[in-house]
């Protein structure tokens, strides 16, 4: 068992989690005993498909994954309700072996369905649980169950880390495993490279597809980068209002043209475009996770032949876990956007 937290034990909700290929009617008790929510299995959206469960989109946010209609073993158990009766309908649910006919619809076992892409999709605690079995080598699905006080409300900040400590369990957060799924997984292909004469100069263009979304994503290079130490960067999360239309609501057009200006100065240096299908989605994430697309740009820039960087930016993110990218970032060099000052950023 560990506990899940979003980015750290000061945010809103705690979970402990498990593999559900472990669980017995021991470790339920466990849960209900001492964490005292509500239990639910998490599964693969390819796994619900097979059992054949409908879900509801209720609220398609972080805190309420989809739900779907409680299930149960259709053999093997008695009233569905004892604890033993619960851990067989769940090893029911995740055995590969056995499909839909293996259950029955409305029971005592509550399923979320996680995203395919699991916490690189969306980083919920239902993609992160399944994301954790499958990194230990374990069948996907798992165990989740929200961390409440006797008062019923939920556990919080600093009563997290107690709890942690009192039950000997790890603490991890979602941040933490959408690092490792951005370092170990392959996010992205090399599909495509040709010369492109821009007014800032001739850049190679290289083309990349995400294998997550499909989504495409272009790296322009100045000089021959491949093995070269620092190596000046700037990574843009394409914005069409502002790139396109020079929306005077965002500054992103003039970042992108000061930063290949830059580059075309220092004479080599890449920028790396990231695609974006919605942009005002996207803007509510960036203020959120910063740190969210790091891993398609670095796998990028490791492609590109690169192991140190300078980051061209005016903003420092702290970036978790970067150092098992095999990129570090050397230095931060600050993007002079012209025209850009206290006021025009006001405006
Ligand atoms: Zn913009």
């Amino acid at each position: 068992m560990a506990v899940l937290v979003d980015r750290d034990a000061d945010d809103n909700m705690a979970l402990v989690t498990m593999a559900a290929q472990f669980v017995t009617p021991d470790a339920l008790r466990f849960l209900m005993r001492n964490a005292c929510g509500y239990v639910y299995l998490a599964l693969t959206a390819e796994r619900c498909a097979q059992l054949g469960l409908d879900f509801v989109d209720l609220n398609d946010s972080l805190i309420r994954p989809p739900a779907t209609v409680t299930i149960e073993a259709r053999e093997g158990i008695s009233t569905g309700i004892g604890l033993a009766d619960q851990a067989h309908s769940i090893a029911v649910a995740i055995d590969p072996t056995k499909g839909r006919e293996a259950i029955v619809l409305g029971g005592h076992v509550n399923p979320l369905r996680a995203r395919p892409g699991g916490v690189l999709e969306r980083a919920g605690w239902t993609e992160g649980s399944i994301d954790l079995a499958r990194a230990a080598g374990l069948l996907p699905a798992a165990i989740l169950c929200e961390i409440h006080n006797d008062d019923g409300s939920a556990t919080q900040g600093a009563d997290v880390t107690m709890f942690c400590r009192r039950h000997r369990l790890p603490m991890i957060t979602i941040a933490e495993v959408i690092a490792h799924r951005q370092r170990t997984d392959k996010l992205v292909n090399r599909e495509v490279e040709t010369t492109l004469p821009t007014a800032f100069g001739e850049f190679m263009a290289v083309g990349y597809r995400s294998l997550l979304d499909g989504s495409h994503h272009l790296a322009l290079v100045k000089g021959e980068v491949r093995g070269k130490a620092d190596v000046l960067v700037h990574v843009h999360r394409s914005c069409r209002s502002g790139d396109i239309f020079h929306s005077i609501t965002c500054r992103c057009g003039e970042s992108v043209h000061a930063a290949l200006a830059a580059i075309d100065v220092e004479g080599m240096g890449a920028l790396v475009y990231l695609a974006e299908d919605d942009d005002a989605l996207h803007r509510a994430q960036m203020d959120e996770q910063p740190w969210r697309d790091f891993g398609v740009a670095a796998q990028i820039l490791v492609d590109l032949g690169l192991s140190s960087i300078r980051l061209l930016t005016n903003q420092r993110h702290d970036i978790p876990g970067l150092a098992g990218y095999r990129l570090t970032v050397s230095d931060h060099v600050p993007l002079r956007v012209p025209g850009d000052s206290p006021a025009a950023r006001a405006r």
